[in-house]
């Protein structure tokens, strides 16, 4: 379940320039790596509405529910700062499959670390934190 690597494909090129930037500021690959993800800032962009077929959906945070069966029992996380697509013009919301199958694999390690650290279940979890490595 957990895999140990995660392959990027360089050229030699870049690879010289990975390597040197790490050398440059005394860090490791991993630890540079681990420091852009953390650093990266990008733009989640806009999609076509599948209903009105406009151009039309925009981002905009807002919280959002999960549902989670711990124990037998169900347990409603509010992730906040979440971007949501919203349709402007006909109100519907989207998600990204691929972004909420890394979401809810992301919640699980936040339950599991509440559940070995033997605190509460989180009931709020922070979109923009759980980004964080
Ligand atoms: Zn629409």
């Amino acid at each position: 379940m957990t895999e140990k690597y995660l392959v990027v494909q360089l050229d030699e090129r870049e690879k010289t320039i990975a390597k040197l930037k790490a050398s440059l500021y005394a860090l490791s690959i991993d630890e540079m790596v681990k420091q852009s993800v953390n650093d990266m800032q990008g733009i989640v962009p806009t999609i076509t509405c599948s209903y009105c077929n406009g151009q039309t959906t925009v981002t905009r945070k807002k919280p959002k529910q999960h549902t989670e069966i711990v124990c037998g029992k169900e347990q409603i996380i509010q992730i906040i700062n979440y971007p949501q697509n919203y349709c402007d013009v006909c109100n519907a919301e989207y998600d990204d499959m691929d972004v909420s199958i890394h979401l809810k694999k992301l919640i699980k390690f936040e339950i599991l670390k509440s559940i070995r650290l033997e605190q509460p279940l989180p009931e709020e979890l922070d979109f923009e934190e759980l980004l964080k490595m």
